[in-house]
């Protein structure tokens, strides 16, 4: 018995609350359990509800409901994130926006959409009116507009677009947790105390994103004997204003071994760079990879483009899941290599922890500089050792993002200190995703008294 169950029933019908306990448990997860250290600390959260609002009227009302009896809410979209951001730590109603997904508006360079809009649908719609996504996750075909805009950070088309932070949000209408929700519309740089903020700070119903002209795409892998090399082929055509691209991503041997669908497009043994450069590049590539000792491997035309998996189903933390199939004991780590020291750093990790470590890159375009930014993947032994590894990796000047906490502030992307300050005004009770923003004690991250940053 949770004591308000009847009475949202009453307020959202049937349709609008889930209370068994199968639905319970599947909509209170997500990808955590690709972090062994997560794993264990998450696996028994479980929400007393999930919401369906479809409409932002029915999400205010069950906002204002869950306000007045202070019960914990926290939103979901389609619960692909990787650090239990979707997962309720106190229990209480998940809210689960995938309902709300109505494209507003399409054309003239920008998406009007709801929240709940997949990607891969908003991709595929664009392109048919002759637009594009510019950045999206690995995650595409599952993934909501909302939950990317709040719990991701780049992707496909990063290596020109950047990621979250470099004008890929236009506008977001974000809801207040208060007795009467305020309907916010927020733009420019107050757009940071909502981008990636795991739903602590506002719940956001739409967005306005930008979009890219389409341009048609081919794919290919090139080979390189040595991992610095295709580092460095990566970089140069990165910065290569002459040859449009959406996936740079340097991988070193054995990675490309865990792809089972796709291990016959690879020389085994060498590193590998899969790329996705826009039709009419082949012959650029081709002179560009032999300036840096490789050859152009496997290659697919732009007629065959998502006709069939494709090379991005294999990048970004989709490295990880082919990785995972292959071997349950390993995990990962995001790291920001530095781009002036990353063939330094490269030889040092792989010094120190040799086929511990496994080192693939995305090059992206991140505040304007190009950075080969990386999931490392681990053979995992235990958190101590992960931990040590993590130091290793910081001595060196290589920035961890640690995948393996929920603590926004602690996981290092977003803007932990501002949103805090967001939180107070946004949710006075500090009831939106309690737990995720610090991890203060007692949920103080909603608390008037707290000064965190
Ligand atoms: P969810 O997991 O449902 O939500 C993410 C967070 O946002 C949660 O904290 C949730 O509470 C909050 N949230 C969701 N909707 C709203 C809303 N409307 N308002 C407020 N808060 C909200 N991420 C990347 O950035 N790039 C990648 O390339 C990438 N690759 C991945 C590959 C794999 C195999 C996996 C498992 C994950 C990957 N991820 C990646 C992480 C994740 O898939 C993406 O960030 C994805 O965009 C999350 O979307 P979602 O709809 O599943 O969000």
């Amino acid at each position: 018995a949770i004591g308000w169950e009847k009475d949202m029933l009453d307020l959202v019908g049937d349709e609008g609350l889930l209370l068994d306990a199968g639905s319970r448990t599947r909509l209170s997860k997500d990808y955590y359990w690709y972090s062994p250290v997560l794993e264990p600390k998450l696996r028994e959260k479980l929400a007393d509800g999930v919401a369906l609002p479809s409409t932002e009227e029915e999400l205010v009302k069950v906002l204002s409901f869950a306000y007045r009896r202070s019960i914990p809410v926290t939103v979901r979209g389609a619960g692909t994130g990787n650090y239990g951001q979707a997962v309720p730590l106190q229990g209480g109603l998940v809210i689960d926006l995938s309902r709300m997904d109505r494209i507003l508006e399409l054309g003239g360079g920008t998406a009007r959409v709801q929240c709940g809009v997949k990607l891969g649908t908003l991709e595929r719609r664009a392109r048919e009116a002759g637009w594009e996504l510019r950045i999206y996750p690995s995650t595409f075909m599952k993934a909501t507009v909302g939950g990317f805009v709040c719990g991701g950070s780049g992707g496909i088309g990063s290596v020109t677009w950047g990621n979250l932070w470099d004008g890929n949000v236009l506008e977001a209408v974000v809801y207040t947790m208060e007795a009467e929700p305020r309907r916010l519309v927020v733009r420019e740089r107050e757009l940071y105390d909502y981008i990636h903020n795991y739903g602590t700070t506002g719940i956001v119903t739409e967005l306005v994103i930008p979009l890219a002209p389409r341009t048609e795409w081919m794919q290919s892998v090139v080979q390189f004997p040595e991992l610095a090399w295709a580092v460095q082929f990566g970089e140069t055509l990165a910065a290569d204003g002459s040859i449009a691209k959406r996936l740079v991503s340097p991988m070193e041997w054995p990675i490309p071994a865990y792809f089972t669908p796709i291990v016959s497009r690879f020389q085994p043994g060498e590193a590998a760079v899969l790329l996705e450069t826009a039709d009419g590049t082949s012959e650029a590539v081709r002179r560009l990879a032999e300036d840096f000792g490789g050859r152009i491997g496997h290659a697919t035309e732009a007629a065959e483009y998502r006709k069939s998996i494709g090379l991005s189903d294999f990048t970004w933390n989709h490295t990880t899941l082919w990785a995972l199939k292959s071997d349950p004991g390993i995990t990962y780590l995001q790291a920001g290599f530095s781009p002036a020291d990353y063939l330094e750093q490269i030889r040092m990790i792989k010094a120190a922890f040799g086929s511990e470590v496994l080192l693939h890159f995305e090059w992206i375009r991140s505040g304007g500089v190009l950075t080969p930014s990386s999931l490392p993947l681990v053979h995992y032994r235990s958190e101590e050792r992960l931990y040590e590894i993590i130091a290793f990796f910081e001595q060196h000047g290589v920035r961890i993002y640690d995948p393996h906490t929920w603590v926004l502030a602690d996981g290092g992307r977003g803007e932990a200190g501002s949103m805090s300050r967001r939180k107070r005004l946004n949710d006075p009770r500090g009831l939106l995703n309690p737990g995720k923003l610090t991890a203060a004690p007692a949920e103080g991250e909603g608390g008037a008294a707290h000064g965190h940053g």
